[in-house]
């Protein structure tokens, strides 16, 4: 651990200097300590800092920016990228009229420029702090009994506390992650060479975006999901349509199956399901869902205890119940996405400093980054059904708007739902080539309060794939143009 003193720094080559010169010398001594520095802890250092309050900021690992920045969103994302333009170079250039002979896989490359942009980004947040000015702690943080916090040799004390410690890989019963053959997201982001055949355990978001990676890269890829359906808790529809192009591109799904155990061995592993037949495979990915990270945090000393799922429980304040100390993002309930915690790290500290801070959970948006991308937000219609919600639906097809056509990227369709009685909207649904872009017009315009006819009623530039959000919020009271 410790502060970064110019001799400290000067021995973590890998990050940029987090304590400057201008900064007042620390004197462990803070109005805010955030304790992790992902996108929840990060963000809201920053935020704090810009209100005025002296902070600093704690995290274990030597880089900064959390699961997201080093082993999450990030890396994937620039995996799911390389591995989608080799795909298109081997299979799909040729509809374009480009042929191009002896297109290869350089592995070593790809995983190159991956690292690469991870350390530009995780070097950004280094350098985000020291603009700001906040104060980097590096070491593992644990509670005294006085709310002081130990971190290495240091005693740091903090008006407020902020745990933003994130989550890590779950894993079942039977499931080793120390086995060699078993990985967990971070090992699928570095394989050295394409698995012959990997086995996913769980149709969730990590196992389809790395499941896709690695097929598109070669390997068999088969899914073993617990439920019936993919991707739990999305909108029926959109899962279907998302599963039957997941079907085409060649991954193998085998749903209804609880696996309940994984074993090793010199050729491979073998997993076995609960009354059905065993899958053999090269390597397994574990995708079943993370937990919170409270490990060694030291919650006991201060009286905080996670419920039964390891969770933090706060209020809508994000006040832990012990006075001076709150948490924010994935330790917390509610979904694990870093975008949702960074609006509870910004709520969080607004409140503290100014009294307000807002988060609106009704348009936090989900996307999976497959191809086409899947985005979500607001309610599902099975939620709306449930809640017994009246509801009008417009829903488009991107086969018949002009941009995905010479785009070639026809597969998927909007859907919007509307409140039958007001119009408002209640939720958004998509499956395109950037869906995930295409939902923040959506989630903005929930924000507002939109009514689908005001999203009709928005000029849409042509041709762009917007105007399928534009024409399926035209077909909620059946003016779709196009169709
Ligand atoms: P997940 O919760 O999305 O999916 C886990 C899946 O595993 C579920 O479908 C579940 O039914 C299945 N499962 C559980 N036990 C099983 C068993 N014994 N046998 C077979 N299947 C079983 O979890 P994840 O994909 O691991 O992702 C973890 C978290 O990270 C999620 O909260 C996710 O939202 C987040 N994440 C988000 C993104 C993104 O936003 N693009 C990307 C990666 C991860």
């Amino acid at each position: 651990m410790g502060f970064f003193t110019p001799t400290a720094y000067d021995a973590v080559p890998a990050v940029s200097p987090a304590y400057h010169d201008e900064s007042p010398m620390p004197n462990h001594s803070h109005d805010l300590l955030v304790i992790g520095a992902g996108p929840a802890g990060y963000v809201a250092a920053i935020r704090a800092a810009q209100l005025g309050l002296n902070t600093a900021v704690v995290d274990k690992e030597p880089a900064l920016g959390g699961t997201c920045l080093r082993v999450g969103c990030i890396p994937s994302k620039a995996l799911l990228e390389s591995s989608h333009k080799y795909e298109d170079a081997l299979l799909h250039f040729k509809e374009h009229g480009i042929s191009v002979d002896g297109v290869k896989l350089d592995l070593p490359t790809m995983l190159k420029r991956k690292d690469k942009v991870v350390k530009t980004l995780t070097g950004g947040v280094a350098s985000l702090m020291k603009k700001n000015k906040v104060a980097v702690y590096h070491g593992t943080a644990s509670f005294n009994a006085d709310k002081s916090v130990t971190i290495g040799d240091d005693t740091v004390t903090a008006k407020h506390v902020l745990i933003a410690t994130g989550s890590v890989p779950a894993t079942i019963p039977g499931v080793d992650l120390a086995d060699d053959r078993v990985d967990t997201s971070t090992e699928a982001l570095d394989y050295q060479e394409v698995p012959e055949h990997l086995a996913v355990i769980g149709a969730g978001v990590i196992g389809l975006e790395l499941g896709s990676v690695w097929r598109r890269l070669g390997a068999k890829v088969t899914v073993i999901e617990y439920l019936d359906r993919i991707f739990p808790g999305m909108d029926d529809e959109l899962a279907n349509a998302a599963m039957k192009t997941l079907k085409k591109q060649g991954i193998a799904f085998q749903l209804g199956c609880a696996v309940t155990g994984v074993k090793s061995g010199k050729d491979g592993v073998t997993i076995s399901i609960k009354d059905k037949d065993d899958v053999k495979a090269d390597r397994v990915l574990v995708a079943v869902g993370r937990r919170p990270n409270t490990e060694g945090l030291g919650l006991d000393q201060v009286g905080i205890t996670p419920n039964r799922r390891g969770q933090i429980e706060v209020n809508e304040r994000f006040e832990t119940g012990v006075a001076g100390i709150f948490a924010v993002g994935d330790v917390v309930p509610g979904p694990m996405l870093a975008h949702k915690a960074e609006e509870e790290g910004i709520a969080c500290v607004e409140m503290i400093a100014t009294g307000h801070g807002h988060i609106d959970y009704n348009t936090v948006p989900g996307i999976v980054y497959t191809h086409p991308e899947i985005a979500s937000v607001g309610k599902t219609e099975e939620q709306l059904k449930d809640e017994g919600i009246d509801y009008n639906k417009g829903s488009f097809p991107l086969i018949a708007n002009g941009r995905a056509r010479a785009n070639n990227e026809t597969d998927g369709f909007v859907k919007v739902l509307a409140d039958a009685a007001t119009d408002r909207v209640l939720g958004v649904h998509i499956l395109a080539d950037a869906a995930g872009d295409l939902i923040a017009e959506c989630a903005t315009a929930m924000a507002f309060g939109a009514s689908s006819e005001d999203i009709a009623r928005a000029c849409h530039a042509h041709p762009t794939l917007s105007e399928a959000v534009k024409e399926a919020a035209l077909g909620v009271a059946g003016r779709s143009i196009h169709i």
